[in-house]
């Protein structure tokens, strides 16, 4: 007979040691009996899993306490649903949370390795699109920091966004593989697996007593497999987990059809499964609109959802308890299929009166809505809705109804009102309206910046506001400071540790007692020699990828996010070209030297965004090779931009071009990286730039061009783009060198339907605000040419930027919002 041990018996495992002797040995270790190389043979690659391996041991202890400790506690529980992380790099955010930076650089420097060239090696895990991805990795960082139990739930696609490359100045995309050498930082979690159904249809069953059941009996079935990654908080205080879900097969071979001969059958019922899980649609502010993006959006919460309630019970909680003890954030629409799908969780599996339920998703679900572009709201065809997801079609039905009568009974609503709100929009093809059915469903409703949040009350939002006035609240975005200033500029980081102390890496807010420094020409001076290094850093990065020189000494004008046209890169690039003539007519004027740098993917689909990446290019190839410009402009459009490349581009802008179409940029964070590095923002009244503004000072930011209000009072009325672009002489010259083929020769009418755009509607008001544009980068010139002045108002903006951290936005979502 075995004698069978008491859990409290098992030994514990020795705590981990630091020094970088130990860690040097560690780390052969692991190289020699984990990965199974010799360190004489081993590839930076091997180098690069080891480290990783002895960076996540000292992870796992502080991993397993936090666990602990959430559980022991009862604590209420956070969870963030989002169908995008872009993460980036984990390695360096790791060991400088956990403070281990030095010794590990130093473990590998005695092992013959250099830690920035295996850095280097990490792929960057970009399951994300945009901003709202990159937030939730800050978010997920932040919760870890300011010490919240928080789980982030998301999708592990096997290709992330993907890959960008130029061909003759064209956007090409290939597949990103950054699982291709496995992830040292995932672990599967075989024992939190459930499934998830599609299809078939529901089953009416009516009890003795009268009590009606629904049971969905689905066509389809996969399995939602976990994968656990850790987020170190800033100090290794406490570690929370991302979990993302992979679909499989139910039956992993499935043996039936293996047995019966049927290989072939059996392989495509399991690739299948897979497929579901296999990419992260690539499109940013407009939804995909598939079939297979409903079934990934179905999938994840689904799969979220059964293990929030499975770790709730477990706890010995009770379902009515659910708003006390969690708290599940919907990161846009996304994720708004929860909704229905808690509703049917606690009525139909776990016998909850449907009015009780009711309560208790409202208590437990807040939404965060991410943009008011029309286009961008996110539909369903009732049809498809209603085949992949018959149960959740009547509980769609069954809320909608509830919510009407309130709304027609209590408010009086119209019918034009009763059309607005109503979870089906019935205008032409039947529709599911996944912003409503998000909003009806949650307690909390947020923007993400103060003029976001006013418009959603007035637009998007504006009849379900009047319904529920109370619902609808602000929570500007922020960003991490740790990997957005101390990872990613560390010669700031220690000039600012020399001048303030080290309380600004706890606290970001902080860096306020900077400000005195503005006026200090010593500090001034150290402070343009840091920029001055970040500058040459990229320099050798744009040499060695592109083979084309920049000059550090020149302004670095910075435009890097998504290419869209609301974004206005069109804008940049045209005053470029309007500049690139000022230049050649007046070669005997004082110009700037200027580098103008632009990185972005545009979604495959999206022609216009394409053909602006192509015309950055054209204009780059001209401007670059005509000796009369030469040292005063450069254009660059760098490929690939990822996290890595902004954690190169961001602390080396000397200008940060921030120039959305007012009203039309939820909040931005691009911005945010850039003023917090010190750079100068040239920007519309847009997002946050308002409240950019409000904390930099209006002195030390470059603020043009129309409001939110006069841009939708000219939507409103009309306006006459063609006047505007005939009044400007350096608009028109710029549009008729475009247009005309000046940058092009090889294919003349490239961009004249582009231009044509301009003369015939301008949705983006870039006509209506070029002048404005122009203007403002004049003045900045101007402001350039007094050293002084402009590193003084840049410190001025790291000193004052110390409120758009992330730990501040996390800290109101959890009073709030979350009440963790
Ligand atoms: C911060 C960030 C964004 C968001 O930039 P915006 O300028 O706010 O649109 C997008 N992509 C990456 C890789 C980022 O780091």
């Amino acid at each position: 007979m075995t004698q069978s041990i008491s859990k409290t018996d098992l030994p514990l495992p020795s705590p981990r040691v630091s020094d970088p002797q130990a860690l040097a040995a560690e780390i052969i270790e692991r190289l020699t009996y984990s990965i199974g190389k010799d360190a004489k043979v081993a590839q930076p690659h091997d180098w690069l899993t080891a480290t990783i391996y002895v960076v996540r041991d000292r992870i796992i202890d502080k991993w397993m306490e936090s666990t602990r400790a959430t559980y022991a506690a009862n604590a209420k529980r956070v969870y963030y649903l989002s169908l995008e992380f872009l993460i980036g790099r984990l390695m360096r955010d790791a060991m400088s949370n956990l403070g281990l930076m030095e010794e590990i650089r130093e473990a590998l420097t005695s092992l013959g390795v250099d830690l920035a060239v295996i850095a280097g090696l990490e792929p960057d895990a970009a399951l994300g699109n945009g901003g709202l991805g990159r937030l939730a990795a800050c978010f997920m960082e932040s919760m870890a920091t300011v010490n919240i139990p928080a789980y982030g739930y998301g999708i592990r696609y096997v290709h992330g966004l993907f890959r960008q490359q130029m061909a003759d100045g064209w956007q090409v995309e290939l597949p990103e593989t950054w699982l291709a050498h496995g992830n040292p930082w995932e672990f599967e979690r075989r024992e939190s697996a459930y499934e998830i159904g599609f299809g078939g249809g529901v089953e009416t069953l009516t009890g003795s007593n009268e009590e009606v059941r629904h049971v969905w009996k689905p066509s389809e079935r996969v399995i939602a497999a976990a994968y656990d990654t850790p987020i170190v908080g800033w100090r290794g205080e406490r570690i929370n987990t991302l979990r993302l879900w992979s679909a499989q097969p139910i039956d992993p071979i499935l043996l039936d059809a293996f047995n019966a001969g049927d290989h072939i059958g059996a392989l495509r019922e399991s690739n299948k499964a897979e497929s579901l899980t296999r990419v992260l649609y690539p499109a940013d502010a407009t939804p995909a609109g598939q079939e297979l993006r409903l079934r990934q959006e179905y999938f994840f919460c689904s799969a979220s959802l059964q293990d929030i309630l499975r770790r709730h019970l477990q706890q010995g909680n009770t379902l009515t308890d659910l708003p006390e003890k969690v708290a599940i954030q919907l990161n846009d629409t996304h994720p708004a299929v929860s909704v229905a799908e808690l509703m049917r969780l606690l009525t139909d599996i776990h016998g909850v009166d449907f009015d009780t339920a009711w309560e208790i998703t409202k208590g437990t679900f807040s939404y965060t809505n991410h943009t008011l572009l029309p286009e961008a709201l996110e539909s369903w065809p009732v049809p498809l809705f209603e085949r992949l997801l018959p149960r959740h079609m009547q509980l769609v039905y069954a809320i909608n109804a509830k919510c009407l009568v309130e709304a027609r009974k209590q408010k009086n609503f119209s019918d034009r009102e009763i059309a607005a709100i109503s979870l089906i929009d019935e205008s032409g093809e039947r529709r599911v309206r996944m912003g409503n059915l998000a909003f009806m469903g949650s307690h909390s409703i947020n923007g993400v910046s103060a003029l976001h949040t006013e418009l959603m009350k007035e637009t998007v939002f504006a009849d379900l506001h009047k319904l529920y006035p109370d619902r609808i609240n602000n929570k500007t975005n922020g960003i991490t400071p740790r990997r957005w200033l101390l990872q990613c500029n560390p010669k700031l980081t220690s000039l600012l540790r020399e001048a303030i102390g080290d309380g600004f890496m706890d606290d970001a807010e902080t860096l306020k007692s900077l400000d005195g420094f503005a006026g200090d020409s010593a500090f001034r001076d150290k402070f343009a020699a840091v920029k001055r290094a970040n500058k040459e850093a990229l320099s050798n990065l744009v040499a060695s990828r592109m083979g084309i020189r920049l000059d550090p000494s020149a302004m670095f004008d910075i435009q890097i996010k998504r290419i869209h046209e609301y974004k206005r890169q069109l804008l940049n690039i045209i005053e470029t070209v309007a500049l690139y003539d000022q230049i050649r007519s007046h070669p005997e004027r004082d110009w700037v030297p200027r580098v103008k740098l632009f990185a972005g993917k545009a979604a495959p689909s999206y022609h216009n965004a394409k053909l602006i990446i192509k015309l950055i290019n054209d204009v780059a190839r001209v401007i670059n090779n005509d000796p009369s410009v030469r040292g005063l402009l450069k254009v660059v459009f760098v490929p690939n931009y990822n996290v890595s490349l902004a954690e190169v581009m961001v602390p080396a802008a000397d200008l940060s071009e921030q120039i959305s179409t007012a009203g039309m940029e939820a909040s931005g964070t691009g911005n945010m990286k850039f003023a917090l590095n010190g750079a100068l923002t040239i920007g519309t009244l847009d997002g946050a730039n308002v409240e950019m503004r409000d904390h930099v000072g209006e002195e030390n930011i470059i603020i043009f061009g129309m409001t939110a209000e006069q841009v939708g009072k000219v939507r409103a009325e009309g306006h006459n783009p063609r006047a505007i672009i005939e009044a400007s002489r350096e608009l028109s010259q710029a549009l008729s060198a475009i247009a005309s083929g000046v940058f092009s020769p090889d294919d003349r009418s490239r961009f004249s339907g582009l231009i044509d755009g301009l003369y015939n509607h301008d949705w983006f008001m870039v006509a209506a605000d070029f002048d404005a544009y122009a203007k403002a980068h004049r003045d900045t010139d101007q402001l350039w040419t007094d050293k002084a002045a402009w590193n003084s108002k840049a410190i001025l903006n790291t000193a004052r930027m110390g409120w758009f951290s992330s730990d501040r936005t996390i800290r109101q979502y959890t009073a709030d919002i979350w009440r963790a």
